[in-house]
């Protein structure tokens, strides 16, 4: 049986028409920047995300990069988030001249571990960039509170978690902005890249709108320095088709997940935190012997996906930071022993259960 990461074309051939007739729309009115499909767009998913503003930009990297410019993050200004997430989340803070602190996370949920937060907080920390890893919400209290006491904004990287809750809020709905990513491959993914910006901030929301098209309100009449962020109506108008299903498509996650919880032996599962609503971006599990269970899994035809194999604070790029081997261990244990397994809504139970005995053979003690 072959069993890929992640199977676009079955969710596709069941909205096929009407996305059809959504790209059509857009085809024959010929506009295909911003516009009211984007508009329509942000409308829905602030209102999905619980947020009062919602602003439509290039990528999810985009949104972290537009966020951070709001917040006129300058030269030498510190950055406090994890160790263990995609690259974008750290690059936006360097690329714009700042310097990514990081830190390690709990080892169970993966996320930051608010506990080593405060360490690290210095006069120049102008933000902190929790993550909602693998589509799970960080200890979002924990993290406001030290944020409070220390008048530091806060941006939430909600690329993997668009709807996962905790205490039935909403990623991206708790911090002064949420960035969401429409990469293909995220739970709601667009065909091609696209991002947002949510916020319940009516000036961060009015600055981002202006950084992602140069900086103006008025056309030529450049305020700030932005750029180009925007989104395009293609994009919007297949996200908008694509929202009214998420739900339904988070749900087949979860029984997957409960489905895998129920087969596999032998390897530690990931963790569901209290309050929580994980929406399963990914699901990864934990064992030693993570290479070769990799690699006898690809022999058998099923597809699984190391993320992330080198932590932020050892990449190459981020040499001149300082950090070294041993530095953030939880981070590190995790880029050794962790490994993602198919978890799309579209997955059969046959096709689970197949994964799930090849990895309970493979890993028996
Ligand atoms: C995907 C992702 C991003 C970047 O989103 P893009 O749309 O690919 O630019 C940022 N942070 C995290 C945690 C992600 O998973």
């Amino acid at each position: 049986m072959n069993v890929p990461l992640l199977d676009l074309k079955g969710q596709y051939a069941t909205i096929r028409s009407e996305v059809r007739e959504a790209l059509d729309r857009v085809l024959d009115s010929q506009h295909f920047i911003l516009g009211p499909e984007v508009e329509a767009l942000e409308r829905e998913i602030a209102e999905y995300s619980q947020c009062r503003f919602a602003v439509g930009v290039s990528s999810g990297t985009d949104a972290l990069l537009a966020a951070l410019m709001a917040l006129n993050l300058e030269p030498g200004d510190e950055v406090v988030t994890t160790a263990y997430s995609f690259f974008a989340t750290a690059g936006v803070i360097a690329r714009l001249g700042g310097k990514p602190v990081f830190v390690d996370i709990d080892p169970l949920t993966f996320n930051i571990d608010p506990e080593l937060i405060e360490a690290k907080v210095t006069k120049r920390t102008r933000a902190i960039i929790p993550v909602h890893l693998y589509g799970q919400m960080a200890e979002m209290e924990a993290v406001l509170d030290i944020a409070r006491r220390h008048h530091i904004p806060v941006i939430e990287d909600a690329a993997q978690a668009i709807g996962a809750e905790l205490n039935r809020r909403r990623a991206g709905s708790l911090g002064d902005m949420g960035c969401l990513s429409f990469f293909p491959s995220k739970n709601l993914g667009g065909f091609g890249d696209g991002g947002m910006v949510i916020t319940n901030n009516n000036e961060l929301a009015e600055r981002v709108r202006m950084l992602r098209n140069h900086g103006f309100r008025t056309r030529y009449h450049n305020e700030i320095l932005g750029g180009n962020f925007r989104l395009d109506a293609i994009q919007a108008a297949v996200l908008r088709v694509k929202l009214k299903y998420l739900d339904q498509w988070t749900e087949g996650r979860q029984a997957n997940a409960s489905l895998y919880r129920q087969c596999l032996q032998s390897v530690q599962l990931p963790l569901e935190a209290p309050n929580r609503r994980h929406i399963y971006n990914q699901f990864v599990i934990r064992t030693s012997g993570r290479d070769e269970l990799a690699a006898s899994l690809k022999e058998q035809g099923i597809a699984s996906e190391v993320y992330y194999p080198v932590p932020l604070h050892l990449q190459t790029c981020f040499q001149g930071l300082g950090y070294r081997k041993g530095d953030l261990p939880a981070s590190e244990d995790a880029a050794r022993t962790t490994l993602a397994l198919p978890i799309y809504p579209e997955l059969t139970p046959d096709m689970i259960q197949f994964v799930a005995s090849a990895i309970n053979y493979q890993c028996q003690t």
